[in-house]
């Protein structure tokens, strides 16, 4: 293949669908004491027979819809065999030769559009558990808990080309399976392979597995970059290999060269019947299909009256629409819509938080933007407040009523603190008479000190002028 940027990466996603029971057994997906959940269909017994759970399958078919990815006209299931204590039955059930969807894209928050190559179907194998740790531990666990859980598979085309573009895909990805409900964000897990290779090594690939989470992803790949450009300095070649990522030491290890997928000698499973994806059942998905990101905007601006561009940023976070539609209700849109997207937005980039992390509540922040849209506070103020509000709790009113930040409207209160200024800045009152520009906003600087930033400075430019 021929690439012309620096770095190319492409992911495979695992997504477990918010399903209440597994893939092919009745047994819950939520369940804490370890092997506490499992039969002998998901324990992988002789002789047991699996039986598809509609759900996951009307869950995937939301997910090739809002990518728009082509949906195939038959489920067909696969065993992709391989022996590993993970699988107590020696494979695995996933999709292999047709998968459910075919193609698409998702947009990134740059508007770019990411090709997707498809996306399949597979149950999840037992989680492993090594007591003292990866390395040390003497003995393994096995807990079959999660053994038959239904995931998603998403292969994205080799089209993103930075960790960032790989985070933001990530992130937007998430966004999109929470405004579906098929992803549960608080439990439900999303881990990622990532194939990455860069100019210097000739494009030669590298998979990197396990990566958990949009943040986790920026800083894995943000590492393999940098190992692979060392290999290359020290005049090595990049060879195809499978590498771990282990979060905690930040760090890839090697685990195997790579293997294809021809090794695992995939056969169309026998026990599960090949299922008609029919148009009727497409339609009914489609028409009940919750309401995209791409929608909420749309409806935001026609409805809120509010910037196309404000409406994008708005819900391109599920936590910072769903905050938005609380907010709305208590203050004016378009001032709330203006104040999330600029002001909200730059104190949480500021502070290095997610929405989801902050503290900020839609009654603390319909009350801020509520009180600047009726000038009960200034500008100035505002953004203070919110700068406070954003990592800590308070009542926004009795904050301003205490700390005395409401704009000072008692017009003669205010002519006081003029009066004080002028009398004790006789030298820039001078330079004010001789027309020197900066003399006037060195005394209304004086004035918002003692105002705390309470007075509107249109006011009190007008007292000054009229006092001297
Ligand atoms: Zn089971």
């Amino acid at each position: 293949m021929k690439f012309n940027t620096d770095v190319v990466i492409g992911l495979e996603i695992h997504i477990e669908l918010d399903t209440k029971t597994k893939l092919f057994c009745g047994c819950s997906t939520k369940a804490d004491k370890p092997n506490s959940s499992t039969c002998e269909i998901c324990l992988g017994f002789p002789g047991s027979k699996p039986v598809l759970n509609k759900k996951a399958v009307d869950y995937s078919l939301r997910l090739c819809l809002a990518t728009n990815s082509k949906i195939a006209s038959e489920l067909i299931f696969s065993r992709k065999n391989y022996f590993y204590p993970d699988m107590s039955k020696n494979y695995q059930i996933t999709q292999y030769e047709l998968p459910i969807g075919d193609g698409g894209e998702l947009e990134l928050s740059t508007s770019k559009k990411v090709g997707l190559v498809r996306i399949h179907i597979e149950e999840d194998p037992a989680s492993l558990v090594h007591p003292a740790g990866m390395h040390d531990s003497a003995y393994v666990l096995v807990d079959y808990n999660r053994s038959g859980r239904p995931l998603c598979e998403l292969v994205t085309q080799p089209e993103l080309t930075s960790p960032e573009e790989a985070r933001d895909f990530m992130k937007q990805l998430i966004n999109v399976l929470r405004y579906l409900k098929i992803f549960d964000v608080n439990n439900g897990v999303i881990k990622a392979d990532a194939n990455i290779s860069i100019k210097e090594g000739d494009y030669n690939r590298v998979e990197v597995k396990n990566i958990t989470g949009f943040k986790e992803i920026e800083r894995a790949l943000n590492y393999e970059i940098q190992r692979q450009k060392q290999v290359v300095k020290e005049g090595k070649k990049i060879i195809l290999e499978t590498r771990a990522w282990d979060a905690q030491a930040g760090v890839t290890h090697s685990m195997r060269s790579k293997e294809s997928e021809a090794d695992y000698g995939y056969i169309l499973d026998p026990d599960l019947v090949i299922t008609d994806i029919t148009n009727e059942w497409v339609k009914k998905i489609k028409d009940e299909l919750p309401e995209l990101p791409r929608d909420r905007a749309k409806r935001y601006v026609s409805e809120y009256k509010i910037s196309a561009d404000d409406a994008k940023v708005l819900t391109q976070d599920y936590d910072l629409a769903e905050f938005f539609n609380a907010v709305v209700k208590k203050t004016s849109p378009v001032q709330a819509a203006r104040w999330a997207r600029r002001e909200l937005v730059r104190v949480l980039n500021y502070n290095n938080l997610e929405f989801s992390e902050s503290k900020i509540t839609p009654d603390g922040f319909a009350t801020i933007v509520d009180l600047y849209d009726k000038k009960k506070i200034t500008d100035n103020v505002a953004k203070k407040i919110l700068e406070k509000l954003v990592i800590e709790k308070f009542d926004v009113k009795d904050y301003i009523k205490n700390e005395g930040l409401g704009v000072v409207s008692d017009s003669g209160k205010l002519e006081g603190v003029v009066k004080e200024v002028i009398k004790n800045n006789p030298k820039a009152v001078e330079e004010f008479k001789a027309g020197k520009g900066n003399a006037l906003n060195f005394l209304v600087g004086q004035v918002m000190r003692q105002t705390r930033g309470a007075a509107s400075p249109e006011e009190v430019i007008k007292i000054i002028k009229s006092l001297i």
